[in-house]
């Protein structure tokens, strides 16, 4: 009887020890170990009753017992020695106990073996085998029993760490991915293994595409703003350092490089993660868009350089002018009062103006830019536009084109002049040897198109965008850069949203531009 009992013992663990390296799935480990013990003590059936976070027993796993009856078998995991160890684990009373479930339930059970099942010290779960007929066992067979009821709690404690691992790691994927800042893990070789759905976005890597390329392909800077890039910091042995402090994360700032072309300011954190030798296992990149922080010192540091520079000008002329004009002892020709008046004239409508452009703006970002609509003939509002412009200029030939029954729309005509006196202003600006300017309507069966053509110096590619945005100027090599201060177009692009219309630019630098926008025949509201 030993001998065989011993030969089947380890007959179960082998087998016991292959299920657990091809699926470590709780429940399937706890019916093998089950069956196990019941075959090797010849019971008739039997439950593993487990340990729950709360610290309670609660039946897992039943065999060979009709699982409709397992609540009478609650009873047997009462008075469960918390403190007991291996040699001294005896459950009080479970003599008494399997008479009164043997009673309830009409099932023939006449002994019980209780197996404690600890993984290291812990006391996880209890295993329970029944049998008909009693019998009394060896001090090697209880040696043997003991050992395989260890050996199955060390495999059940591995399914659950599993269980929980494998809990743990969705959580974190579903974090990650989620996560509004990017997320990247490198590998020590700095190969991308993780790669989130939010840096996807920034960097416009599609995850599949990223996931397994070197770091350096996919993180490209245009520019940096921190003294060290990842590489560099590698280079020059971040994370490892000879002193065995903790190493602290690097900080890489700077213009994004998106996979497009594009640009994108962002903040990159670089964590290390290390092994307990101090042997590097991963490195954490975490991904932030500063694009508004930055656009926002942009914007304030450009707002502070157009109030000192663009609104002193006029102020600084019309004060010269107004005080030489009044100086007590001078006599002045009526030619030349009269002159010195329409300068300060002309420079208080450009200080206006500007003015008006700045509250307009600080409106626009309030969202307070509000219409007054009514029907607007655009091929008049066009004309008159135009009319006003020739006099200002006579190296260009401006004119309007538009076809016979153009419609009207709905909209601000206030503020759709404020759009064309825009688009024609910059048109004569930026075409300093002149050429022809165009304002052409074209009808569309839901929208009108208004375009106005220019043949001037017009915009490279990547600026065609930008130049929409408030206060960006196209830089001019020839540093004969026209005045302005950049508001012009991001006014028209708010006021033609507001319109529910859209507005763009097409153009090929040194032959001109198109600019274009349009404009809903019907508002969306009025259907
Ligand atoms: P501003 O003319 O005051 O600078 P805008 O917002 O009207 O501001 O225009 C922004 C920038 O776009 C200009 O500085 C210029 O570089 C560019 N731009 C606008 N219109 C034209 C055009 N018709 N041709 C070439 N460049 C243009």
């Amino acid at each position: 009887m030993a001998l065989s009992l011993r030969a089947r013992h380890w007959d179960y663990l082998l087998r016991i020890g292959q299920a657990l390296t091809a699926q470590l799935d709780l429940d399937t480990v706890l019916q093998m170990v089950l069956k196990a013990a019941v075959s090797l003590l010849d019971g008739q059936g039997g439950l593993i009753a487990l340990r729950q976070p709360d610290g309670r027993f609660a039946i897992r796993a039943v065999y060979g017992l009709p699982v409709r009856l397992q609540d009478y078998f609650s009873i047997l995991l009462s008075d469960i020695p918390e403190r007991a160890g291996r040699s001294d684990f005896l459950i009080p009373d479970l003599a008494r106990k399997l008479r009164q479930v043997a009673l309830e339930t009409a099932l023939p059970l006449r002994q019980v073996v209780a197996l404690p099942m600890f993984a290291g010290r812990d006391l996880i779960g209890v295993l329970y085998v029944f049998r008909v007929h009693g019998g009394i066992f060896t001090p090697e067979e209880r040696q043997i029993l003991a050992t395989f009821a260890d050996q199955a709690a060390i495999a059940v404690h591995n399914a659950q760490l599993y269980h929980q691992l494998a809990t743990e790691k969705r959580r974190l994927d579903a974090i990650l991915q989620y996560s509004a800042d990017g997320v990247m893990v490198l590998d020590p070789a700095q190969r991308i293994t993780v790669f989130n759905r939010a840096l996807s976005e920034m960097t416009r890597w599609p995850v599949a595409e990223a996931l397994g390329r070197h770091h350096d392909e996919v993180i490209q800077w245009y520019q940096l703003e921190t003294e060290m890039d990842l590489s560099r910091a590698i280079a020059g042995g971040w994370p490892l350092t000879t002193d065995a402090g903790p190493q602290a994360p690097l900080y890489v700032e700077g213009d994004l490089r998106q996979r497009d072309g594009g640009r994108i300011s962002v903040g990159i954190t670089y964590a290390p993660l290390l092994d307990r030798e101090g042997r590097l296992v991963n490195i954490i990149g975490n991904v932030r868009d500063i694009s508004r922080f930055r656009e926002a010192d942009r914007l304030k540091n450009t707002f502070v350089s157009i109030i000192s520079h663009e609104l002193k000008t006029p102020v600084t002329i019309i004060r010269g002018y107004a005080e030489t004009l009044s100086r007590p002892e001078a006599e002045w020709d009526k030619e030349t009062l009269r002159e010195g008046l329409a300068v300060i004239v002309e420079e208080a409508e450009h200080l206006n103006q500007l003015i008006d452009d700045l509250l307009d703006a600080s409106r626009l970002q309030a969202g307070a830019l509000s219409l007054q609509m009514e029907e607007v003939a655009l091929d008049q509002l066009a004309e008159r536009v135009v009319q006003r412009f020739r006099t200002q200029t006579d190296k260009h030939d401006i004119a309007t084109r538009f076809p016979p029954d153009f419609p009207t729309v709905r909209g601000d005509p206030r503020r759709l002049e404020q759009v064309l006196n825009n688009l024609v202003s910059n048109a004569i600006k930026y075409s300093p040897d002149g050429g022809r300017i165009r304002i052409r309507g074209r009808v569309r069966p839901d929208e009108v198109v208004v375009t106005v053509t220019d043949e001037g110096i017009g915009i490279p590619a990547p600026e065609q965008s930008r130049i929409f945005e408030p206060f960006y100027r196209v830089d001019d090599p020839t540093g004969r850069r026209a005045e302005g201060v950049g508001l012009g177009l991001y006014l028209a692009k708010a006021i033609v949203e507001a319109h529910g219309g859209r507005i763009w630019v097409e153009s090929e630098p040194g032959k001109g531009s198109a600019f274009s926008f349009t404009l809903p025949r019907h508002q969306p509201n009025e259907r």
